[in-house]
């Protein structure tokens, strides 16, 4: 390992207490620019690593709403606004109990790469709150919303930060952020995507993550003369991600066997019933141990029966499986399960759902394809950008436009990584080709603005 490298690695351990999945992030990528670091002696005299791995600003608040008692509620609030070298920051939002500053630096952190790679001109960023809308009423998820825009609002704008969902985040909560941004300002403004269709969100922006997801795989398969016809793909997660992953693989003629949610999995052999799914999930919120009461086949695992250390739902043997919940949800023992009982391709909707030693293992199996976070689920931030676009231009595209652009973006990604994962010597290594590729484009401008 290169000497600047390793030096940067322990500074970034040192100075980031607490915060082991930045450091994750930072080790995963920080190690895949070995070759480019040794060519280019441009990023060591410029200090691009120290620089890129500290946030240009992070913002720390107080959330205070009251809930239907009328008692106030607290919560923590952030922005990480990692970098804007090649445009405005972006990235979503994420509401959930485990948020804290470590989680939204490593989001922040790939944010920065995946939206390089999309070829759109957005910078990397990450907010959210360690507020669980699990259980909270309609009233309090609003209320909650316009408390924390009430702080956020003065830090973005459409062309200084567009943040967007995440984890716990979807065109609900969006709507009440906006409505409020406007109400503060009022100004009707772009400053969120993913917004309703029927006040300047795109089309297609819902399934995108999903769908492209799976663009980017078959592109990853056919490379290697494969494809997804036939394959019995195990899905995790039931949010937004994991439920257009299995309506895009029946569209490509694959069979979509699992999903899950934090209390258990579902298995499906038939194939999982995509209209039951988005009715429990999308339309009444309601938990995944409800399927099988209309599914009595299929098969529910509660979480309480997974083995040590295990997650159950890689237990069912499949040909390919698409983490879409979290990070951290695969591990090592949960990878060689999932390739002894024949499964050949990992390709991620969550981000950094992998551990480093479930990747490593995947990288050395010569029979295994692997398709990363970074690359393989910027398909949603690639279609807000496509949101931006239209915003900006006062209109409105159709979903076969936005979707026709948003396979074009899957393939770009994946023709830059693969092609740049040949150039440093390791072809076909998609962690590699994605972090050389969405560093240096990022890198590169930084340099070209000075030290600012
Ligand atoms: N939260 C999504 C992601 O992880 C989307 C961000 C966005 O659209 O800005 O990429």
């Amino acid at each position: 390992m290169s000497e600047y490298i390793e030096k940067t690695m322990e500074w970034i351990k040192r100075t980031n207490p607490g915060q082991g999945v930045f450091v994750q992030a930072a080790t995963e990528v920080l190690n895949s620019l070995e070759p480019l670091i040794k060519k280019e002696s441009k990023y060591q005299k410029h200090a691009i690593l120290e620089r890129i791995v500290i946030p240009e600003r992070t913002v720390i608040f107080r959330v205070t709403y009251t809930d239907d008692d009328g008692r106030p509620q607290v919560n923590n609030g952030y922005r990480v606004q990692f970098n804007s070298a090649v445009g405005p920051y972006k990235g979503g939002i994420r509401l959930h109990p485990s948020v804290d500053l470590g989680v939204l630096k490593f989001l922040g952190f790939e944010q920065i790469f995946k939206n390089s790679l999309t070829g759109v001109n957005i910078g990397g960023a990450k907010g959210g709150s360690t507020f669980d809308p699990k259980g909270k009423s309609e009233g309090e998820i609003m209320r909650f919303c316009q408390a924390f825009m009430s702080e956020l609002y003065r830090h973005i704008g459409n062309t200084v930060d567009v943040p967007a969902g995440d984890i716990g985040v979807g065109a609900r909560e969006i709507g009440y952020m906006f409505g409020q941004y406007k109400k503060l300002t009022g100004r009707f403004d772009g400053i969120l995507t993913g917004k309703g269709l029927n006040w300047g969100g795109s089309l297609a922006r819902t399934e995108a993550t999903g769908y492209g997801l799976v663009y980017f795989t078959q592109n990853m398969l056919k490379r290697a003369g494969l494809g997804l016809e036939g394959k019995k793909c195990s899905i995790s997660g039931s949010g937004n991600v994991a439920i257009y992953t299995v309506e895009k693989l029946y569209q490509v003629g694959a069979l979509p066997i699992t999903v899950s949610d934090s209390n258990g999995y579902v298995y499906d052999a038939e194939g999982i019933d995509l209209a039951l799914l988005k009715e429990l999930k999308e339309a009444r919120r309601a938990r995944l141990s409800e399927y099988v009461k209309f599914r009595p086949n299929a098969k529910y695992v509660s979480v309480s029966e997974y083995k040590e250390g295990r997650n159950g739902v890689w237990d069912v043997p499949c040909d390919g499986a698409f983490p879409c919940a979290t990070q951290n949800e695969l591990h090592l023992a949960d990878i060689k399960t999932l390739y002894a009982n024949g499964c050949r391709f990992v390709a991620e909707g969550a981000n950094m759902p992998s551990t480093l030693d479930a990747i490593n293992f995947m990288l050395a199996q010569k029979d295994f394809y692997f398709a990363p976070a970074k690359a393989a689920n910027a398909g949603g931030v690639g279609t807000s950008g496509l949101e931006m676009m239209q915003n900006a231009g006062m209109t409105a595209w159709s979903f076969e436009k936005v979707d026709h652009r948003l396979h074009g973006i899957m393939n770009h990604i994946f023709e830059l990584s693969y092609e740049t994962s040949k150039e440093f010597g390791d072809e076909g290594n998609l962690v590699l080709g994605s972090n050389i590729a969405g560093f240096r484009k990022v890198a590169d401008a930084m340099i070209d603005q000075g030290y600012v």
